[in-house]
């Protein structure tokens, strides 16, 4: 494979920005070699520097799940553009999206529009502090939920473990207001909010994990949470930047039947442009200024390009069939790399929801952050290079998800299933 204009463009690329990337994972630190510069993407297809053509299982971290260049949201975006490209007031679009996720996710009662799924997060955050005057906050250990400061804390060892910085910049005064638990564990949950009930403003999950590489909650883990956080008075915050819009119209909360107090949107419903929202029980969302006093702004927040790209993204979501077609076929992919690891007896573990994935290298299940770790991450960095040679862009980092779009085919994953089977043999 050539590769010599996207090594050009890193060499370039790490003179004036840091790491040469701007967001770490695109470095493939983790899988070794060099990222490939990506000149332009249609449908399941990326097209790099040097001219080589992938089937793309990244799909921008999950946003492009029409595919790459979908013809009429483009088309809108470019109508939209030539109509000025931001205005910093109101405008319709902002509340036909509003009320599109409204009606999809009729827990978001009240919605506000942002430019990414950290800013939602830290709003929504920052909301649950205000409505329940209190300061900490309760996660998992391995879902991510954005780059502000009090998230990044993970686990100590030991369930009341208070949170550690896990990122030198993050004052220790912010991390200690964070707790963290097991993904999946029933029981260390019950522990830390029984002890620490009064001071937890709230919960906030993943429901379906995709940032340790997709993992699945227990059939009991959502309904045991929610019925804790209600007991207890502290609200609970889906984080569904990934999984809204991606493993149901109505998002996670709708597939596993859970009512949160809260939901942050980020990802698919910005279309592939920078939009992010958070949405919740009109008596808390009331408390966002200027309805109430939680102060939340944003210059772009809303911003018409990104608002059209959603709403355009939507309604197509929207169409029957569409969420059984992505499940068919990403059963298809699912089985088919457990079916190629299993001839080359190579030891994987698949988790799958809907159309996002993962294979772990690992021969046991995965439930939490603890058991995904126990991926051989040497055994992925090895498979996801023999992949791309043979055209298949996957995350490049064992603890992501894979995601199909509706522009992936049939052909694309029998394709995948080829060179898996050929990847797998001797890892
Ligand atoms: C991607 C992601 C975020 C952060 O969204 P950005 O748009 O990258 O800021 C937050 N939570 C989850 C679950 C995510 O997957």
């Amino acid at each position: 494979m050539k590769t010599t204009t996207s090594q050009k463009l890193f060499t370039e690329a790490q003179q004036y920005i840091p790491g040469g990337v701007n967001s770490p994972v695109r470095a493939f630190r983790s899988v070794g070699g060099q990222p490939l510069f990506i000149k332009r993407a249609k449908g399941a297809k990326l097209y790099d520097a040097d001219g080589n053509t992938f089937i793309d299982y990244v799909l921008s971290w999950g946003p492009m799940i029409l595919g790459h260049a979908p013809e009429p949201v483009i088309t809108a975006i470019a109508q939209a553009a030539a109509r000025g490209t931001s205005y910093g007031a109101p405008t319709e679009l902002e509340v036909r999206l509003a009320k599109m996720i409204a009606e999809a996710v009729p827990t978001m009662e009240q919605v506000r529009l942002v430019s990414s799924g950290t800013e939602a997060v830290m709003s929504a955050i920052r909301l649950a502090r205000a409505y329940t005057k209190r300061d900490g906050i309760l996660k998992f250990d391995g879902c991510y939920h954005g780059h502000s400061d009090y998230l990044l804390a993970k686990a100590g060892s030991g369930v009341a473990t208070l949170g550690l910085p896990d990122s030198p910049g993050v004052p220790a005064d912010f991390a200690k207001h964070t707790l963290t638990v097991p993904y999946n564990d029933i029981k260390a949950l019950k522990t830390l909010l029984d002890q620490h009930h009064r001071d937890l403003a709230c919960v906030i999950v993943e429901p379906v994990a995709g940032n340790m590489g997709v993992v699945p909650p227990g059939s009991d883990f959502l309904p045991t949470l929610q019925g804790l956080t209600k007991a207890y008075g502290v609200l609970l915050i889906f984080d569904e930047v990934i999984t809204g819009f991606r493993v149901h119209y109505g998002g996670a909360q709708e597939l596993y039947g859970i009512r949160p107090d809260l939901t942050c949107l980020g990802k698919i419903i910005g279309g592939g442009l920078p939009v992010g929202a958070y949405g919740g029980r009109r008596e808390i969302m009331q408390m966002v200024a200027p309805a109430g006093p939680v102060y939340q702004a944003g210059t772009l927040s809303g911003n018409p390009l990104a608002v059209t790209a959603g709403i355009e993204t939507l309604k197509r979501l929207k169409a029957p069939g569409v969420y059984k077609k992505l499940d068919t076929l990403s059963a298809e992919l699912g089985q088919g790399i457990g079916d190629a690891a299993k001839r080359a007896n190579v030891s994987v573990t698949q988790t799958r929801v809907g159309s996002m994935l993962t294979t772990f290298f690992t021969n046991g299940p995965v439930v939490d952050y603890a058991t995904a770790k126990q991926s051989d991450t040497k055994r992925y960095a090895a498979f996801f290079q023999r992949m791309l040679e043979q055209g298949v862009y996957l995350a490049p980092s064992q603890f992501e998800a894979a995601f199909l779009s509706l522009a992936h085919t049939g052909a694309d994953v029998k394709k995948t299933v080829e060179a898996a089977g050929k990847a797998m043999k001797g890892l």
